[in-house]
C-alpha cells in the first residue's frame, strides 16, 4: 500500500483546451489561461487523467504528458565503452528508460575528436545518482548545455539556420569577413574581446541563466527574475516562489474539478 503516494515515478501531465483557446477564467472550473501542470506518481491516475475530455462547463480539453518535464539529461564519463557507437550504448541502456545518448567531442587540430563523456536523456523527473555500465557503477553529473549562439551573426538565442541577420566578423564586429587585424569588439557586449570569448559577460549571463533554470527546475523567465531580483528592484525570489504557489493552488482546483467530473460520470 502507498496511501500517501510517495513511491513510484512522479510524472507530469498538462491540460489545455482542444482547440488551443484559453482555458476558462473561472477558478472553480479552471484558472486563467496558460497550460496547467498535474503531477502524479500513480500509474492509475496518470492513465485516467488522460481520458478527461471535457471540463464541467463542457469546454473540450486535452490532457497529455508534459513534453519536457518527464525527461532529464545528465552527463557521465566512462572509458570502457569507447569502441561502441552511440546507438549501441543506447540499446544497452534502454532498460533504464534511456532514450538518447550523445557522445561529446572536442576540437584537436581543427578536427572533432570523440571524448569519453556522454550526455544521456532518460525518462525520469530526477537524475539518477549513478548509472550502471555493465558491472561498473558510474557517478552522474548535471548537464548544463552551453548557450546557443548563431555562427552567422554571433548573437545568442538562435542558430544559423534561423538567422535573419547578416554574417559579421567575430573579431571586429564589422560586416567585412576574412583575416582580421582590427581591434576586437564583441558584438554582444561591446567589450574588447572576440564574440567567441567565453569570458564575455553576456555569455556568462546566459550560462548562469541556464544553470539556474536547471538547478531550480524552473522556466527561463523565472530564472531571469531571480537574476533581476539580485541586482534590480524588488522582484524577489520570494515573489517568484509565490507565483509558483499560485500554480499549486490551481492544480488543487484542477484536482477538485477532476474529482467532481469523475463522480458525475459515475452517476
Ligand atoms: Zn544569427
Ligand atoms: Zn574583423
Ligand atoms: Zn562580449
Amino acid at each position: 500500500m502507498d496511501p500517501n503516494n510517495e513511491h513510484g515515478v512522479k510524472r507530469y501531465l498538462i491540460l489545455r483546451t482542444a482547440d488551443g483557446s484559453p482555458l476558462p477564467t473561472n477558478p472553480w472550473i479552471l484558472s486563467e489561461t496558460v497550460k496547467r501542470i498535474q503531477e502524479t506518481r500513480s500509474e492509475h491516475t496518470y492513465t485516467n487523467l488522460q481520458t478527461v475530455m471535457k471540463l464541467l462547463n463542457n469546454v473540450a480539453v486535452v490532457v497529455e504528458p508534459h513534453p519536457t518535464y518527464n525527461n532529464v539529461k545528465f552527463v557521465f564519463t566512462c572509458g570502457s565503452i569507447a569502441s561502441l557507437i552511440e546507438d549501441e550504448i543506447k540499446t544497452h541502456l534502454e532498460e533504464d528508460n534511456v532514450t538518447d545518448v550523445y557522445r561529446f567531442t572536442r576540437k584537436s587540430d581543427g578536427k572533432s575528436v570523440p571524448t569519453n563523456s556522454y550526455v544521456v536523456t532518460m525518462q525520469a523527473v530526477k537524475i539518477p545518482e549513478y548509472i550502471y555500465i555493465g558491472m561498473e557503477r558510474i557517478k552522474t553529473r548535471v548537464y548544463y548545455p552551453r548557450p546557443i549562439r548563431c555562427n552567422t551573426c554571433l548573437q545568442f538565442g538562435h542558430t544559423k539556420n534561423n538567422c535573419k541577420n547578416g554574417e559579421i566578423c567575430a573579431t571586429c564586429d564589422e560586416k567585412t569577413l576574412g583575416p582580421c587585424t582590427l581591434p576586437a569588439i564583441c558584438t554582444n557586449c561591446g567589450g574588447a574581446h572576440s564574440a567567441f570569448d567565453t569570458n564575455c559577460p553576456k555569455y556568462k549571463q546566459k550560462a548562469q541563466l541556464i544553470k539556474l533554470k536547471i538547478d531550480h527546475n524552473c522556466s527561463y523567465r523565472e530564472a531571469k527574475q531571480m537574476i533581476d531580483s539580485s541586482s534590480g528592484p524588488k522582484q524577489t525570489l520570494a515573489s517568484t516562489m509565490k507565483q509558483r504557489i499560485n500554480v499549486a493552488q490551481i492544480i488543487i482546483s484542477l484536482k477538485q474539478t477532476i474529482q467532481t467530473l469523475k463522480s458525475r460520470s459515475r452517476d
